[in-house]
């Protein structure tokens, strides 16, 4: 029980946190770059060709953020937006920030593999497009205390980033990750538990260009 809380707890904060991010986009505007290091121009045209890579995602407002998080992305809606109708939200992708504690960070993937993560998130933004408030929460609450939803839902997200063309770049950011000297034990047991394998990306990219 106590660990169900704490669980709860860490959810709320992390919601807590990400209504604290207080930029504004301009109504003309759809992408934002923000967070503790500056954006590349090469970095923002990489993001732009994942956007490209779906239908219905180019007029969706995102502010992707370069901060420090316990994993190479995540995606999520803007918490005071979330009430909002799906299209009217504002959603919220961070990317590991470089420095000396996250050496294995944005800034060091080879491009494709850039491309890779971001199509990932951008994934999980057409997830949270088809969700209201209540299925939102419902999803986070299922994904902080489910393994087997969690890699359920990691595994729809990385077969939908496929089928948007983006399935050599998610096995080059997968390769790039697994053999990086970098990345710790704790880490690579993460990514084997709940990301698709190699073999699969394949198989996947295989059926889905029949
Ligand atoms: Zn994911």
């Amino acid at each position: 029980m106590i660990k169900f809380c704490k669980k709860i707890l860490n959810l709320l904060l992390l919601l807590l946190f990400v209504s604290c991010i207080s930029h504004k986009i301009p109504e003309t505007q759809f992408y934002v770059f923000t967070g503790n290091s500056e954006w590349t121009k090469q970095e923002k045209d990489l993001c732009y060709i994942a956007i490209s890579n779906f239908k219905n995602i180019d007029s969706t407002k995102v502010i992707l953020k370069k901060t420090n998080i316990p994993c190479q992305g995540q995606a999520q809606p803007l918490l005071r937006t979330i009430f909002k109708k799906p299209k009217k939200r504002t959603y919220v992708i961070k990317v590991q920030d470089c420095n000396h504690k996250n050496p294995l960070c944005f800034s060091v993937l080879p491009d494709s593999a850039k491309i890779g993560l971001i199509g990932h998130e951008l994934a999980h933004i057409i997830d949270y497009k088809t969700k209201n408030f209540f299925q939102i929460t419902a999803t986070g609450v299922k994904y902080s205390l489910s393994k087997k939803y969690k890699t359920k839902l990691e595994y729809q997200t990385d077969s939908i980033t496929i089928i948007n063309n983006m399935g050599s770049e998610k096995l080059i950011f997968y390769k790039f990750i697994t053999n990086s000297s970098f990345a710790d034990d704790k880490y690579l047991r993460r990514i084997h538990k709940y990301y698709m394998n190699s073999e699969d990306i394949t198989r996947i990219m295989r059926n889905s260009s029949k």
